[in-house]
C-alpha cells in the first residue's frame, strides 16, 4: 500500500481494525489470544447513542471478541496485546504514520511527522521510535529495547561477495585549533558496515571514535557466513587483525591510497549505502544523539533489504502487530 491507498482505505477506525485483523490472523480465522482457539463470537453491543458519542470521543477500541471455550471465555480486542493496544490515538493516525516513515526513503523527523498527521511533537517523536523498532525488530534484532516478544530468529549471516568498511557519522564539527592533535572522527559515532553484492546491507553502531580490530571480529562471527565467497575492505590495518582465521583466505583488500577499484575488488556498493544514509540522516534527523543512532540504522536496514519487496506497509504493520509496546518512559531513560 502507498500513501493515497493507507489514506484511503484506511480512514475508519473499522477500516483499520478489519485490517489490523487481516494482518495478524492471515488466514482469517480469529483466535482467542488467550487460548487459541477459533471458536469465538465477535460481540455486538447494542449502546445507547449517547455513550457511543462519548466512546468514539475517547477513541475507545469498540470491537471485542468472546472465547466460546468453556474453560476459557476470555474477551479481547483485536488490538490487545499489540503496540497500538494502550495508545489513546486513533489507528488512522498510527497507520498514516507508518506509511510516511516507511515510505521516506532518506528518513522522516518527529517534526515532518508532527506536520502531517497534526499531532503534538511528543506524540509524533514517540510514535517515530515504536514504529522504528518494529522495522527493526522484523530483522531479528536481539535486544534492540526493552521487552521485545518479537527479537525473531538470528539474522541471517551474509554470504557470496561481501563488502565491509567503517563510517563516522554525526558529532560537532570543531575548528582545527581547538580540537589540537584529536582527530575529526574522535568524536563521531562509528559504524561498521557489511554488504553482500546485490544483498542485504547489516549497519552496526560500534562506539565512538577510531574502529578497532576488536569491534568488528565478533561482528564478522556474528553476520558473516563462514563459506563466504569473498570479503572486501580498504587497506586498512584493523581487519587482518579482525579476521584473525575467520574466512581469512577469502580476505581482499583494495589500498584507497592509490586506486579505488582492482577488477571487481571495491567498497563500493558499501560507500554507496553510506552516503544514502548520511544524506538521509543529515537532511531529515539533523542530529541523532549516539544512543539513538542504531534504531534509525535498522530503519534505514530494513528499507533498504527490502526495496524490491512488494509491500513495505504491510511488513511494517505485521511487525507492529507482533511487538510489545514500548513505554515513553523506558524510551527517554
Ligand atoms: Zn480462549
Amino acid at each position: 500500500m502507498n500513501l493515497i491507498d493507507v489514506s484511503t482505505k484506511l480512514q475508519t477506525e473499522d477500516q483499520c481494525l478489519d485490517f489490523i485483523e487481516k494482518v495478524r490472523w492471515p488466514d482469517g480465522k480469529i483466535r482467542c489470544v488467550r487460548c487459541g482457539t477459533d471458536k469465538v463470537s465477535r460481540i455486538t453491543r447494542t449502546v445507547n447513542p449517547r455513550i457511543a458519542r462519548s466512546e468514539k470521543k475517547q477513541n475507545k477500541r469498540t470491537r471485542l471478541y468472546a472465547c466460546l471455550e468453556p474453560t476459557c471465555k476470555h474477551r479481547f480486542t483485536p488490538t490487545v496485546g499489540t503496540l497500538f493496544h494502550d495508545s489513546h490515538l486513533p489507528l488512522s493516525k498510527w497507520f498514516a504514520a507508518v506509511a510516511l516513515i516507511v515510505h521516506a526513503k532518506k528518513g522522516m523527523s518527529a517534526a515532518q511527522v508532527q506536520r502531517h498527521l497534526g499531532v503534538n511533537y511528543r506524540t509524533a517523536w514517540y510514535m517515530g521510535h515504536r514504529i522504528r523498532k518494529a522495522m527493526a525488530s522484523g530483522e531479528g534484532i536481539i535486544g534492540g529495547g526493552s521487552g521485545g516478544s518479537n527479537s525473531g530468529p538470528q539474522v541471517r549471516k551474509l554470504s557470496g561477495t561481501v563488502e565491509i568498511d567503517e563510517t563516522y557519522v554525526g558529532g560537532k564539527t570543531i575548528r582545527k585549533k581547538e580540537r589540537g592533535n584529536q582527530k575529526s572522527y574522535e568524536r563521531k559515532a562509528a559504524v561498521v558496515g557489511m554488504i553482500e553484492r546485490g544483498g542485504e546491507l547489516r549497519l552496526r553502531h560500534v562506539g565512538k571514535g577510531s574502529t578497532t580490530a576488536a569491534q568488528v571480529r565478533p561482528l564478522l562471527h556474528e553476520l558473516v557466513d563462514r563459506n563466504v565467497d569473498r570479503v572486501m575492505t580498504d587497506e586498512s590495518t584493523i581487519y587482518p587483525f579482525a579476521f584473525d582465521g575467520y574466512c581469512a583466505s577469502k580476505h581482499e583488500t583494495i589500498a584507497h591510497k592509490y586506486e579505488y577499484v582492482r577488477g571487481d575488488v571495491h567498497t563500493n556498493t558499501l560507500e554507496s549505502a553510506f552516503s544514502l544514509f548520511k544524506r538521509g540522516v543529515f537532511g531529515s534527523f539533523h542530529r541523532v544523539s549516539h544512543k539513538h543512532l542504531q534504531r534509525y540504522l535498522y530503519e534505514f536496514e530494513f528499507r533498504f533489504n527490502r526495496r524490491k519487496a512488494a509491500d513495505l506497509f504491510e511488513d511494517t504493520v505485521a511487525n507492529l502487530v507482533g511487538t510489545k509496546p514500548m513505554e515513553y518512559k523506558t524510551l527517554v531513560s
